[in-house]
């Protein structure tokens, strides 16, 4: 495995590997079980997999936990070296964003599609964009055909595949299924600031969601009902309810009906911990079959193609 800290020395694998077909996991690292879900599949499916260890700066607020993130490089590298990754990309800051850096890349909500504006962009300003422009620039530098990304992160995944549609990347997408611990709790690298009690209080987040799926599917459609419970039993047990929506998986827009698939959504804090989850609801004789099939997880974008100049 090798580590890269410069897209120069990217690039002269680049020419050397002309004809390899490239998956790119991106990560700000401190790797769980979850990132491992997706560098086994870019594993599998790709000649070369390279997964980029980068805390980017530009998606956090002035406010947030950017200084504080948890970062473990010796640890990750051991991990990846174990699942058998190519390429280790961990560029310092200086390398993305130079000196004199101007171009965001800003997915826009509109009044009729506040893809950006809501749920977590409502509450994170500037988030999507910081995450689209990092994306964005990852996949200029290193070039890869297919990107993996994890539905943990749901609005997350149809930002970036509005940005590739918009801009014609030519990188297909392929998004993976939330990984949790053994109790229900997303897997996430912030799981690391929950000690003791606030451990046990995360969970409340995966149990409501859990909760709100069970009651959907068995029979109950009394849509706003569910969620006012649904709010009740997470403001008992989380410390903030940021949001709980219930939204429509291919354009995030809120229902105000039922319908079916849904995806349901929640951030909350525990303590000074922010936390995010979702549960993807499909009917059950759909869900039986393929248990995440929505439009997000189903809709392929442009068939990977070689984008870099021969040679
Ligand atoms: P992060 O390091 O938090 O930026 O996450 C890097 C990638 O891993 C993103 O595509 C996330 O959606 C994905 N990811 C994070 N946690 C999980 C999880 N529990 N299950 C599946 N994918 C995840």
């Amino acid at each position: 495995m090798r580590v890269i800290r410069r897209v120069s020395e990217w690039q002269a694998v680049l020419k050397r590997r002309k004809a390899a077909v490239i998956g790119l996991v991106p990560t700000m690292g401190a790797l769980h079980e979850g990132h491992l879900s997706l560098v086994r599949a870019a594993r599998k499916e790709n000649d070369v997999t390279v997964v980029s260890i980068f805390v980017n700066p530009t998606q956090f607020g002035p406010k947030e936990d950017l200084k504080k993130y948890p970062r473990s490089f010796r640890q990750d590298c051991a991990k990846l070296k174990k699942e058998k990754v190519d390429y280790v990309f961990y560029p310092a800051a200086q390398e993305v964003y130079p000196e004199g850096f101007k171009t965001s890349v800003a997915v826009a909500p509109s009044a009729d599609d506040p893809l950006t504006r809501s749920l977590c962009g409502k509450f994170r300003p500037g988030h999507f964009d910081g995450v689209a422009t990092v994306v964005a620039k990852l996949f200029n530098m290193l070039k890869p055909d297919t990107a993996y990304f994890g539905l943990k992160d749901y609005q997350q995944c149809a930002v970036i595949w509005r940005m590739v549609q918009d801009l014609n990347f030519g990188v297909r997408l392929r998004t993976l299924p939330t990984v949790r611990e053994k109790d229900g709790l997303a897997m996430s690298s912030r799981n690391a600031y929950l000690q003791g009690r606030s451990r046990q209080r995360a969970l409340s987040l995966s149990q409501v969601l859990f909760w709100v799926r069970a009651e959907i599917l068995s029979g109950r459609r009394d849509f706003s009902a569910i969620r006012a419970a649904a709010l009740q039993k997470l403001k008992a047990g989380v410390d903030r309810v940021q949001y709980l929506e219930f939204v429509d998986p291919s354009n995030l827009r809120p229902l105000n009906k039922f319908q079916l698939p849904l995806v349901a959504l929640t951030a909350c804090y525990v303590g000074k911990t922010r936390l995010i989850d979702n549960v993807i609801i499909t009917s059950p004789q759909k869900g039986k079959m393929r248990q995440h099939a929505t439009p997000i997880t189903e809709r392929k974008n442009s068939r990977c193609h070689r984008h870099r100049s021969p040679g």
